[in-house]
């Protein structure tokens, strides 16, 4: 038969004595203070206040002391725990107001960084530009025809009347290429598309050819040695200039509203006879009280391009039967269309690339 256990072990209840107890207090409210974020207060918390610390199993041993002694010790450990807990709840508050202040700075947004996204492009207006014109011609009926860029001499003056003394076929005007009797130049306008047209195609032809011409022009406001022209050429039974003009008013219309319309000034071209240049009316003052008007400088109209009737020794010259076929030509300056029809003041923001200019018109398909 067993008592109640009354045995006196001094090893055990050494933890009980108060020097013990005041030492593991002294212990925890240390490594408590010491603590510097919340990861290690939860292990002081485990190796302080835990069932395994110091105080902890101090606390254990309360039962096994003497009814007399229980109340004194129970008094002396549960204070010191009590100052503990109280430490690490302070701890706590004050670790945790410091870690939603570090996120809050550590996390914050800046939402004026600029962002690493790849802008998405645009297609160039002139690109844009060339493939309105040609859906235009193309609603009609007609075709769209393109040559290379580096042409030959016969066929980029020769074949079109552009005799061997016309001004155009100056140095000034062209750029040749080495060597001379290659016979090579980089085409003068898109006029060899339609000579190359006329020579490998039966008529009725009708076809629009947009492309890059040069001359050995300035580059200012309103010149570049590159530069882009759409020309247009029908040949076919019984063409008059009627046809003609009443083409290029669809034109207009399509490309500057149902307002525009279109006058012929008479004119020179080798390549056509009659020859006229085309007129666009004013698209800022329509024509009335054009005094004012800065866009056409009081004329009430502006100048688009050149146009004619097919002259007979062009279509002799490209193998089409000048006596049965008749056929009307025009050219103008895409570059130029599109500062028309964009209110451009520099022909200059079509070429230099600024992706803050083209990225304006688009992606107009
Ligand atoms: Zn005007």
């Amino acid at each position: 038969m067993s008592g109640p256990n009354t045995d006196y072990d001094p090893v055990e209840v050494a933890a009980l004595q108060p020097e013990a107890v005041e030492a593991a207090r002294e212990a925890a409210l240390a490594a408590i203070a010491a603590a510097t974020d919340l990861e290690a207060l939860k292990q002081v918390r485990t190796d302080h206040a835990g069932d395994r610390s110091p105080l902890g199993l101090a606390n254990r041993e309360i039962g096994a002391l003497p009814p007399q002694a229980r109340k004194e010790a129970g008094q002396r450990v549960g204070q010191a725990r009590g100052a503990v807990n109280q430490a690490l709840a302070a701890r706590q508050e004050v670790l945790q107001a410091e870690q939603d202040e570090r996120i809050l700075v550590e996390e914050t947004v800046d939402v004026t960084l600029p962002t690493d996204r790849v802008p998405a492009g645009a297609r160039h207006p002139l690109t844009t530009g060339a493939e309105l014109i040609a859906d235009i011609f193309v609603a009609m009926g007609w075709e769209v025809a393109e040559g290379p860029v580096i042409e030959a001499e016969w066929l980029n003056f020769d074949a079109l009347n552009l005799g061997p003394d016309h001004p155009a076929r100056t140095m000034q005007d062209t750029f040749w290429t080495e060597p001379a009797d290659n016979h090579l130049v980089l085409r003068t306008h898109t006029s060899p598309v339609q000579a190359r047209t006329m020579l490998t195609r039966e008529p009725p032809i009708y076809v629009v050819c947009p492309g890059r011409v040069f001359r050995t022009d300035e580059y200012d406001a309103t010149h570049s040695p590159v530069f882009h022209q759409v020309e247009g050429l029908a040949i076919d039974e019984g063409i008059t200039m009627g046809h003609l003009k009443g083409t290029l008013d669809h034109f207009a219309q399509q490309m500057f509203g149902e307002e525009s319309t279109t006058r012929f000034r008479p004119s020179y071209f080798p390549f056509t006879e009659p020859s006229a240049e085309v007129d666009l009316k004013c698209f800022v003052c329509n024509g009335v009280d054009s005094a004012s008007c800065r866009t056409c400088r009081g004329e009430g109209w502006i100048e688009w391009g050149g146009c004619g009737v097919v002259n007979p020794r062009v279509l002799t010259a490209c193998g089409v039967d000048a006596e049965r076929y008749t056929g009307f030509a025009f050219g103008m300056g895409i570059d130029r269309t599109l500062m028309f029809r964009h209110g451009l003041e520099d022909l200059r923001a079509l070429f230099e690339g600024d992706v803050r200019f083209t990225t304006a018109f688009g992606t107009e398909l």
